[in-house]
């Protein structure tokens, strides 16, 4: 069938493969990520009759361009009925600039949107295959509990999940160590950096050949493609007659500016993209200098679900770019950098702008950004103070969080107590269950084997 799309391994040693393969095991055999062979399009025509649909028909329009031949189209339109069953607001700041909030889902984060739709997909395939599937995932503070509540009691299916003990709020540990049940969480004595490697270096190791290991972070394309169908829904409501498009994405993995540059490549007329992120600023550096240089250890900000000193994704972007980097970070090939600057602006914001950027929204347009969100709005300040011809622009700016996640740095910072929504309500009720391990990968890897094999 020429409609099925493969997907093929940024480190260009691993085979290709369809969609189901590419999500059991999340990073290939040679340690790169994948990729689709070609990016399916959306039709302006199309895309301008899409205004008055639901979120979960425009993510069953885009997803299915990616499924064919894997999940059959009924099958996907009632997994996006039931996932995408939550709000998706999109708010109005001041003129022509808007958020689009993506902290609706169960959990809270922007995380939920993949999370949810990959765990139907990877359940759904599991009634295909005998056995058990474990999922690895290293969490800098969302895709713990969004995977956690996600993949909660799927048969055949445990999670473990590995946090940085010392930097995730309080409120986003009990998220994922009060679900329990198939869900085990692990505390590292270390940074997300540390966590990160530890899966990866899992997924490597022959001597854990014997468990089917997947990753649920967004090295795994199916936390991808569902993270392009927000870009396209806030284009289908907002824009008017294929008009450009601005978006600005507080980054940290850049799984989700992946998600935006999947939707141009589909043919979504973004202008620009800016990257924002916090003080880890290694790819916007990148970006100016040509050099890429790992942070490590992170730099702990404010943002803390943003602390992350080498973006898994970074491969990927450099690969749409024609360029070439492996899993290290080494430059293999450069890509097109000047083609790069033309469509992003990478900016890094400051604990300090990020906080005068909770202020000044709340202030001067009574709205209420938590962290994440606030880097993202000051980075598309910045893109607007630069660019004068497109203050008038359309321009959406993604908050990833709801702010109750973040109460403590709120209220010092505005002294407002945000209200959590009712996913979050009732959470210092539920007895918390986790280990802690130190930072050591064989220590990991014996676990694993004693408790999975
Ligand atoms: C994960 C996360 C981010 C960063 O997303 P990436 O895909 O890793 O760039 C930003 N904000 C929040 C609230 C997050 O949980």
């Amino acid at each position: 069938m020429s409609n099925v799309i493969e997907y093929y391994s940024t480190n260009r040693g691993a085979p290709s493969v369809s969609l189901d393969e590419a999500l059991l095991q999340g990073q290939a055999g040679d340690r790169g990520l994948y990729l689709p062979e070609r990016f399916p399009a959306i039709g302006r025509d199309e895309l301008g009759s899409w205004a008055d649909l639901r979120y979960a028909d425009i993510a069953m329009n885009v997803l299915r361009r990616f499924t064919q031949g894997v999940f059959d189209d009924d099958e996907l339109r009632r997994l996006c009925e039931d996932a995408y069953d939550f709000d998706v607001p999109l708010e109005c700041v001041e003129g022509r600039h808007y958020l689009l909030r993506l902290d609706r889902g169960p959990t809270a984060s922007f995380k939920d949107f993949a999370a949810r739709m990959m765990a139907r997909w990877m359940s759904l395939l599991m009634g295909r295959l005998e056995g058990e599937l474990v999922i690895l995932t290293a969490t800098s503070g969302d895709t713990g509990s969004a995977v956690a509540h996600a993949y909660r009691g799927v048969d055949r299916i445990r999670v473990v999940v590995l946090f940085p003990v010392e930097e995730v709020s309080t409120r986003q540990r009990k998220q994922m160590t009060t679900i329990g049940g198939n869900v085990t969480t692990l505390g590292i004595d270390g940074k997300f950096d540390d966590c990160q490697a530890i899966v990866k270096q899992a997924f490597a190791d022959p001597a854990l050949s014997a468990v089917r290991l997947t990753s649920a972070n967004s090295i795994n394309i199916g936390r991808l493609l569902p993270q392009s169908v927000y870009y396209v829904y806030a284009y289908a409501k907002l824009a008017r007659g294929g008009e450009p498009i601005v978006f600005s994405v507080p980054s940290g993995n850049f799984g989700d500016m992946m998600g935006a540059v999947i939707a141009r490549k589909m043919g979504l007329p973004i202008q620009r993209t800016v990257i924002a992120t916090n003080a880890n600023d290694e790819v916007p550096a990148f970006l100016e200098t040509g050099r890429y240089e790992k942070i490590s250890p992170s730099r702990k900000c404010i943002s803390n679900a943003m602390n992350v000193g080498h973006p898994s994704n970074l491969a990927r972007l450099v690969d749409v770019y024609g360029g070439w980097m492996d899993e290290t970070g080494a430059i293999k090939e450069m890509p097109d950098l000047a083609k790069m600057r033309e469509d992003l602006f990478a900016v890094s914001v400051s604990d300090e702008q990020t906080r005068a950027t909770i202020r000044d929204a709340h202030e001067r347009f009574g709205v209420l950004l938590e962290p994440h969100g606030a880097t993202g709005w000051a980075g598309l300040d910045q893109f607007l103070q630069t660019h004068p011809d497109a203050r008038d622009q359309l321009a959406v700016s993604i908050e990833t969080a709801h702010p109750a996640k973040f109460p403590e740095e709120i209220q010092a910072t505005i002294g407002v107590d945000p209200t959590p929504p009712p996913s979050l309500e009732g959470l210092e009720d539920h007895e918390e269950e986790y280990a802690t391990m130190s930072c050591d990968y064989d220590a990991f890897r014996d676990w694993l084997i004693a408790g999975y094999t």
